[in-house]
């Protein structure tokens, strides 16, 4: 974790000698804590306080990356355990698991299923990350269907694999792309550690329930050379995986405890598909860095990376879009016009309900820094002015010629200035999104 201004001032000399070019040696020490000046600068330094600043500025997590190019996953590099202390930075990585005991044919469906689980959902591309290769055969069988999958697929690879022989074939096949191995017995992991050295890859430390016993273990991967790694935790029960997922992800943060700074990974065992999604979302939210599952069903995926979604967003910065006018559908100088805010939930939800109603249409998203409408409102985002100005910069007025807006049922206290103020009839619509097809069809 990264030291105070006053946790670095007790490592300094405290002589306020000035040659690093501050007044104090508290005034070098803050501008250190954040990351303006180099430590170079005093040369008195000790190097004790050397040594620990130097690994204070560590990330707590190592962010590992697994994948090359564009379909990389980088986890971990988390600084918080609570979304609104700051945010969550790495999304949760998505991994969909094949065994290798099925026929080429249905391993080859599967992936085209996997390839096109990717969504757009407010304005954003929400897709799965992983295809984790799990082993139930043989070593060759392994190797072909690893290859089957870099030919099919371009989304990063896990390699679950019983024994070395099998890994060491996938692993020559995929030696470009960066995998992440993951030894499905703890007691291969030496021999495993070995190959993910050789081949310089991401190495999964089985999980073990003893918090201690898993820091000697990542500790001992280390002094052999293996330092990226990412935990597994199972799923003996929901309640036994969060606390561990919890303990890992607190004492990483809280304790810097260094032996656990590593993204965890967790595989859904629960065959139930409504609890399966459940306990998905349930690790995404309390921590795990790489969630496998086995459903390829969209309507199943899609509900956990909503959830990641939702988790993984800046909680300070709301998901915006471009103020504009929208055109929707084949619209013409007399289409009506609907005003709403740039929150994209909000402008989505009106987006969806205006193609249901079918009726072509102008959405003029007013500039409202990513407010919804009455949050808007009441910070005075949302008001007669704002919208005037808007329809003023977007052209409203050049595109419609019937002078009619459409404003949220929910701010008709507004209509009789913003009548007012933009000369132009206004119509109260709907209080909820759902109810615009119906609006829009009586209009
Ligand atoms: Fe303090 Fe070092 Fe700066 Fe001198 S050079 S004032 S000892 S921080």
């Amino acid at each position: 974790m990264a030291l105070s201004g006053l946790d670095i001032y007790k490592l300094l000399p405290k002589t306020n000698c000035k040659e690093c070019g501050f007044a104090t040696c508290l005034a070098f020490a803050m501008q250190l804590a954040k990351k303006t000046v180099n430590l170079e600068k005093c040369p008195h330094v000790s190097a004790d306080a050397k040594k620990a600043l130097e690994a204070s500025s560590q990330p707590p997590i190592k962010l590992i990356t697994i994948g090359k190019q564009d379909n990389r996953l980088e986890i971990g590099n988390e600084t918080v355990l609570f979304r609104h202390e700051e945010k969550f930075h790495h999304p949760a990585g998505i991994g969909i698991i094949i065994e290798d005991d099925l026929s080429d044919e249905e391993i080859t469906k599967g992936l085209e299923k996997i390839n096109e689980l990717s969504f757009e959902r407010v304005g954003q591309q929400i897709s799965v990350n992983l295809i984790a290769l799990k082993q139930k055969t043989d070593a060759s069988r392994f190797a072909a269907v690893t290859s089957i999958i870099t030919k099919k697929s371009s989304l990063a690879l896990v390699l679950m694999a019983g024994d070395e022989a099998a890994l060491r074939g996938a692993l020559e096949l995929t030696k470009d792309l960066r995998p992440l191995v993951y030894p499905l017995s703890s007691d291969r992991l030496d021999g495993f550690a070995k190959l993910a050295g050789e081949f310089k890859v991401p190495l999964v430390v089985p999980s073990c329930d003893d918090l201690e016993k898993l820091c000697s273990l990542t500790k001992n991967l280390n002094s052999k050379g293996v330092n990226d790694l990412v935990i597994e935790v199972q799923e003996s029960s929901l309640s036994r995986a969060i606390w561990q997922l919890t303990q890992i992800r607190r004492l990483a943060l809280k304790k810097q405890e260094r032996a656990l700074g590593y993204p965890s990974l967790i595989s859904v065992k629960e065959k139930d598909p409504y609890l399966a999604v459940q306990h998905a979302a349930t690790y995404i939210t309390k921590y795990a860095g790489i969630v496998l599952i086995n459903s390829r069903k969209p309507s199943e995926v899609l509900s956990i990376l909503t959830l990641r979604q939702n988790i993984y967003t800046d909680p300070q910065k709301p998901l915006q879009i471009e103020p504009k006018l929208y055109p929707i559908g084949a619209v013409s100088k007399d289409s009506p016009l609907l005003i709403t805010t740039n929150f994209s939930l909000t402008y989505y939800t009106v987006l969806g309900e205006v193609e249901a109603s079918k009726v072509a249409a102008y959405i003029l998203s007013v500039d409202t820094e990513g407010m919804s409408v009455l949050t808007a409102w009441a910070a005075e985002k949302f008001t007669p002015e704002s919208i005037v100005k808007g329809m003023d910069k977007f052209g409203a007025k050049e595109a419609i010629s019937n002078q009619r807006m459409i404003i949220p049922g929910y701010v008709a206290v507004m209509s009789g200035d913003l009548e007012e103020q933009s000369g132009w009839k206004i119509i109260v619509g709907p209080k909820e999104a759902s109810g615009i097809p119906s609006f829009l069809k009586n209009l």
